[in-house]
C-alpha cells in the first residue's frame, strides 16, 4: 500500500528527515476497524529506532529549527496547516480507514489539524518575556525557551487533532519532537510528517516512530534525552509514563479521559441542548476523551430529556466508516469487547433506546449498538468508569447541590456543562464543577483549538490547546542584570 498523493510507505519510520525502515526489521498488522481485514503493514519501531529518533531530533535542535527565528517557524507551521487543507480527502480517508472514523468527521480532523497549525503558526512569535520591576540598579527580565527534544505519545482515536495540539504547539515554541502514534491507527501521522517535510521543516525537528507501547513508547519515556512528554491515552500508561518521566525530573502532561456530565436543569432549553446532550456521547462512536457519558437532569424534566434523546438514540446507525454513518466501527475488536462488557453490565437497569447496526455491517467489523440507559444510580459501573463507546446514561437529580455533588463524584474532572437560564447558577457551577472546561448551554467535546484544554483528577493535568499550551511546551528563565 502506498499513502497517495503523497506517495509514501506506511511501513517506514521517518527519522532526520528520510523514510528509513525499523532497524528491528519487524512489522506490525495494521487493521481496519470496519471489516476486520489487513490495512497495510506498519513499522514495530524499538528502543533503536526511538534512539535514532531521539539523535535526529537532538542534531535538529543545535542545527536548522534550534536557530530559526519565531516568525520562521510560525511561517513553517502556517504552511504546513495550508498543505494539510490542500490533502483533505487524502487525509480523511486514511483516518477514516485507519481509526473506523465517518468521514464526515475525519475531515472535520483534518481542518481542526490545519486550524492547529495556522493558530500555532500565528502565535509562534507572540509569545513574549516580562520585564520585572526589582532592586535599585536591575534590570530583571524573563525569557520562555523550548525544553529540548520533546516526546509525544498519542492515541488512536482522534490522532490528527492529538497531534496539531501536542505536536504544533511544541515546535512553535522551538522544539523538537519524536511522536510515537498508537498501534491502532499512525496512517495520518505518517502522512503528516510528510506533509511538514514538503512545507520546509528541517530535517529531524519532527520525527515519527510507529510500533508498539511497550516498546517504542516504553523507550520514548525512558530516553534520557528527551525533556518534555505530552502524552494522551489511558489511566493505567498515564501513570506509568508520569513514573518514568520522574526518574529523569521530567515534565509530562497526561490528558487520560473522563466522565463528562452535562446539566440539565428545570428552566433549561432541552430542545437547544438535545444535540448536543447526544452528540458529545456518541462523537467518534463515544471514543472521546471529552465524550459526555453522563446526563444528569433536574427530576421535573426527567422523562421528556429521557423521552427526546431515546428518540435519537433509535435513528442512530452504525456501519462501515467510508460509508459515513452516524456511527462506525470502533477502532478495534479489542475496544469492541470492553464496550460490550460494559453494556451487559447494565443488565440490571432499564435501556430507554438502542440505536442500530445496519444489516449487512462486515460481520469482522467492530461494531457496537448505541445504547442509552436511564435513571442509572451515580455510583453503577457505567455512571462512573470511562466506557470509551456509544453509551450514554441518564441521571435524575432534585435540587443543584445534588445534582453537582453528583456531577463532581467521579475520580475524572475534564468537561462539564450547564444547561440553565438562570445567570447566576451559571456562574455558581461554573466555579462549582471540578472540571478543565465548563461550557454554559453549549458543549464542546474536542472543539476550540483556542480554549486550554485538561484536566483535574484521573483526567490527568497541565494544559493542552491555546496558548496556555505555549507556555507548557516552553521553560521560563529569569535573567537578572546588575548595572549599577
Ligand atoms: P493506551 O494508553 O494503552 O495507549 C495510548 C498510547 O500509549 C499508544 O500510543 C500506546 O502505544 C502508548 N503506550 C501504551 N503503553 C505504553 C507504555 N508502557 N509506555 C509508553 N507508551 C505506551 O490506551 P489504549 O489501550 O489504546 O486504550 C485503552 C483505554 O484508554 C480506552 O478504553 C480509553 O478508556 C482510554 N483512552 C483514552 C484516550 C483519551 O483520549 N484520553 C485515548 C485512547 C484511549
Amino acid at each position: 500500500m502506498t499513502l497517495r498523493p503523497l506517495n509514501i510507505d506506511p511501513n517506514k519510520c521517518f527519522i532526520g528527515g528520510a523514510w528509513v525502515n525499523a532497524l528491528g526489521g519487524g512489522t506490525l498488522d495494521l487493521m481496519n476497524p470496519s471489516d476486520g481485514s489487513v490495512l497495510c503493514k506498519i513499522a514495530r519501531g524499538d528502543a533503536v529506532d526511538i534512539d535514532r529518533a531521539v539523535g535526529a531530533a537532538g542534531a535538529a535542535l543545535a542545527g536548522e529549527w534550534g536557530q530559526a527565528t519565531a516568525s520562521e517557524r510560525g511561517r513553517v507551521l502556517a504552511k504546513i496547516g495550508r498543505l494539510v487543507l490542500e490533502n483533505i480527502d487524502e487525509l480523511a480517508t486514511l483516518e477514516s480507514m485507519d481509526v473506523g472514523k465517518p468521514l464526515t468527521q475525519a475531515r472535520a480532523d483534518v481542518v481542526a489539524l490545519a486550524r492547529y497549525m495556522e493558530f500555532y503558526g500565528g502565535a509562534a512569535d507572540k509569545v513574549h518575556g516580562e520585564t520585572i520591576p526589582y532592586l535599585d540598579g536591575y534590570t530583571v527580565y524573563t525569557l520562555r525557551e523550548p525544553h529540548g527534544v520533546t516526546g509525544h505519545i498519542i492515541p488512536w482515536n482522534y490522532p490528527m487533532q492529538i497531534i496539531g495540539r501536542s505536536v504544533g504547539a511544541a515546535l512553535a515554541m522551538g522544539n523538537t519532537g519524536v511522536l510515537k502514534p498508537a498501534e491502532e491507527a499512525c496512517l495520518t501521522a505518517l502522512a503528516f510528517a510528510e506533509i511538514a517535510r514538503q512545507a520546509g521543516l528541517p530535517d529531524g525537528a519532527l520525527n515519527v516512530v510507529p510500533g508498539l507501547g511497550a516498546e517504542a513508547g516504553s523507550a520514548l519515556t525512558k530516553h534520557p534525552r528527551v525533556r518534555h512528554i505530552s502524552f494522551t491515552g489511558s489511566v493505567g500508561v498515564g501513570k506509568l509514563i508520569q513514573e518514568v518521566a520522574a526518574a529523569h525530573v521530567v515534565p509530562v502532561t497526561l490528558e487520560l479521559g473522563g466522565k463528562s456530565p452535562q446539566l440539565v436543569f428545570d428552566d433549561a432549553d432541552v430542545d437547544a441542548a438535545l444535540p448536543f446532550l447526544v452528540n458529545a456521547g456518541i462523537q467518534n462512536a463515544g471514543q472521546t476523551c471529552s465524550a459526555s457519558s453522563r446526563i444528569l437532569v433536574h427530576r421535573s424534566r426527567f422523562d421528556e430529556v429521557v423521552m427526546k434523546m431515546a428518540a435519537k438514540y433509535r435513528d442512530l446507525r452504525a456501519g462501515p466508516a467510508l460509508d459515513d454513518h452516524h456511527i462506525g466501527p470502533l477502532v478495534s475488536m479489542r475496544q469492541k469487547e470492553i464496550v460490550d462488557e460494559f453494556i451487559a453490565k447494565g443488565h440490571d437497569l432499564e435501556i430507554a433506546a438502542r440505536g442500530e447496526i445496519i444489516d449487512g455491517a462486515p460481520s469482522g467489523g467492530a461494531y457496537v449498538t448505541p445504547t442509552l440507559f436511564a435513571d442509572v444510580d451515580p455510583g453503577h459501573t457505567l455512571a462512573q468508569d470511562e466506557i470509551f463507546g456509544p453509551v450514554q446514561v441518564v441521571i435524575p437529580f432534585d435540587d443543584e447541590a445534588e445534582a453537582v455533588a453528583i456531577a463532581n463524584g467521579t475520580d475524572f474532572g475534564l468537561v462539564a456543562s450547564v444547561w440553565s437560564q438562570d445567570g447566576a447558577r451559571q456562574m455558581r457551577l461554573a466555579k462549582q464543577l471540578r472540571a478543565g472546561q465548563v461550557f454554559l448551554n453549549n458543549y464542546g467535546a474536542g472543539g476550540g483549538v483556542e480554549l486550554p484544554f485538561g484536566g483535574t483528577g484521573l483526567s490527568g493535568h497541565g494544559r493542552e490547546k491555546g496558548f496556555e499550551a505555549l507556555y507548557g511546551f516552553s521553560t521560563l528563565k529569569t535573567v537578572a542584570a546588575y548595572h549599577g
